[in-house]
């Protein structure tokens, strides 16, 4: 393909996706496509000589739309968003069109230098403490991940090396704490990082709180084992609850073990003051970490993280007495980076801080819409809500709850999950697409309404929970599987 064609296929590509927001709205949310629909449409090897770009086009209306769940729909309710805008979408554009990867300041300088410029703007709106930003002075420092995942196996790897360097101990006496409520990637990283994560109970509000901690961080030095990490969730996936910071932060600090904050989804909520009082306690966290991918109109993938103390980061990928290493690819797993901050650096021009907090505070105000519907009509109970989810089911036996997402989700026309919280099964209805108003939250309230009044009082009490999920082509969701 040359320049030309390039850009007749590029342009063609980029109207495609104006009319695919622009006829988004009329698209049902869910595909209706069978388990291996596509096996059979395509054929079994790739053409041994080369096609024009235009039959390409053909098929993705044929078989590449027809299977998609449409993310960014607005009657998508499910999971938590997963950040999508038109200066997004060109950021990532440009991104992969320059085509530079960056290791350290000479591999590309423009990279490497927005990347740690769009940090500190991105941790002044959160109003992080002035210590984690670049431009400190001192040691702290924040750069680009690739996913909240990676952010929490970074800090767990880091809090290990300061704590068997600090006490000359051997790793296999370390543990590490989060509560039961935590995303499934924080136990993955204890495996991964061959540190047993201890997942501590939560409070009725779904918090992990201090005293919790306290009495596991005693038992544990009790049973000659050595505490090196704590991952604090603001925000959590389930229900988003916000684990008790304040109270955590002083017994980290009090045992010298390493804080994460996790505030994947949540965090971008701390563009707004209102919300900042979630984050107390932040100036205990060894590091932090935020998703603009999920709730600030980045897409796909920026995960900001920050670090108090990067030389305690880069000395756990440091062989012990080598050459000081300092730059940021020390800093994270892979060896390469992404000019990820050009996305950032769109977004965050266009939309303003203004902006991004007018998106926060009206996916909240929708989400508190949808609540007083539910709270409207007595079959039903609010479980939790926090930003922009709310937790709800039918009043009774659970039983009538998986009928009536099960009833819902045949239809395909909204997007919504179970999740079981506290021994009960509750739907998670999350405000997810920017393009969702208030007249879509009515249209997926009637269609819950509408399958509860057809469902009536009747209850399928003889099918198990697994075969009703299952009819619908769900899973038995629970935390590890959002
Ligand atoms: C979504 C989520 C994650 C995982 O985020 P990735 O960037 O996909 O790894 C982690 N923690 C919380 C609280 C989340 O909501």
């Amino acid at each position: 393909m040359n320049s030309e064609e390039f850009r007749k296929f590029a342009k063609v590509i980029v109207d495609y996706i104006a009319d695919y927001f622009g006829t988004i709205r009329e698209k049902q949310v869910l595909s209706s496509v069978e388990p291996g629909y596509l096996q059979c449409l395509l054929p079994a090897e790739a053409p041994s000589i080369g096609e024009p770009w235009q039959s390409i086009l053909q098929d993705l209306d044929k078989i590449i739309i027809p299977g998609l769940t449409h993310w960014h729909s607005p009657n998508f309710h499910a999971y938590y968003p997963t950040a999508n805008s038109f200066p997004g979408i060109v950021g990532e554009l440009l991104l992969s069109g320059l085509g530079v990867i960056s290791t350290d300041w000479l591999s590309c300088p423009a990279s490497v230098e927005l990347e740690l410029k769009m940090m500190d703007w991105l941790a002044k709106i959160l109003n992080l403490p002035a210590l984690f930003l670049n431009s400190s002075g001192g040691p702290g420092g924040g750069i680009i991940q690739n996913a909240a995942s990676d952010s929490t196996l970074v800090a767990l790897l880091a809090a290990k090396k300061r704590t068997t360097r600090k006490y000359l101990i051997p790793e296999g006496k370390l543990v590490a704490y989060t509560s039961e409520q935590s995303n499934s990637s924080v136990e993955k990283a204890g495996l991964l990082a061959s540190v047993p994560m201890r997942l501590l109970p939560t409070d009725p509000e779904g918090r992990l709180c201090g005293p919790t901690l306290l009495r596991a961080i005693r038992d544990d030095i009790q049973t000659g084992h050595t505490p090196c990490c704590v991952v604090c969730t603001l925000g959590t996936t389930g229900t988003c609850a916000f684990d008790r910071l304040d109270e955590i932060g002083p017994i980290c600090r009090q045992f010298d073990v390493w804080l994460h904050v996790d505030a994947a989804y949540a965090g971008s909520a701390f563009a707004c003051p209102e919300y900042r009082h979630l984050m107390k306690g932040v100036e205990f966290a060894d590091s932090f970490n935020v998703n603009p991918h999920k709730w600030m109109l980045v897409n796909s993938d920026c995960s900001a993280m920050w670090f108090k103390d990067t030389e305690e980061v880069k000395r756990m990928f440091e062989e012990e007495g080598s050459s000081e290493v300092s730059n940021v690819q020390f800093w994270q797993i892979p060896s390469v980076r992404r000019f990820r901050a050009l996305k950032l650096w769109f977004v965050l021009r266009i939309y303003g801080v203004r902006g991004i907090q007018d998106h926060i505070r009206k996916q909240v105000g929708l989400a508190g819409y949808f609540e007083r519907l539910v709270r409207s009509d007595d079959r039903f109970e609010v479980c939790t809500a926090s930003m922009g989810l709310v937790c709800f089911k039918l009043k009774g036996p659970d039983d009538l709850t998986r009928t009536l997402i099960d009833r819902v989700s045949r239809r395909r026309n909204i997007f919504i999950m179970p999740y079981y919280y506290q021994n009960r099964l509750v739907i998670r209805f999350v405000i997810c697409s920017r393009l969702t108003e208030e007249a879509d939250v009515l249209y997926a309230w009637r269609e819950i309404q509408t399958q509860a009044d057809e469902q009536g009082g009747v209850e399928y009490g003889n099918t198990t929970k697994k075969n009703q999920l299952a009819i619908s082509g769900i899973a038995d969701v629970s935390t590890a599987q959002i």
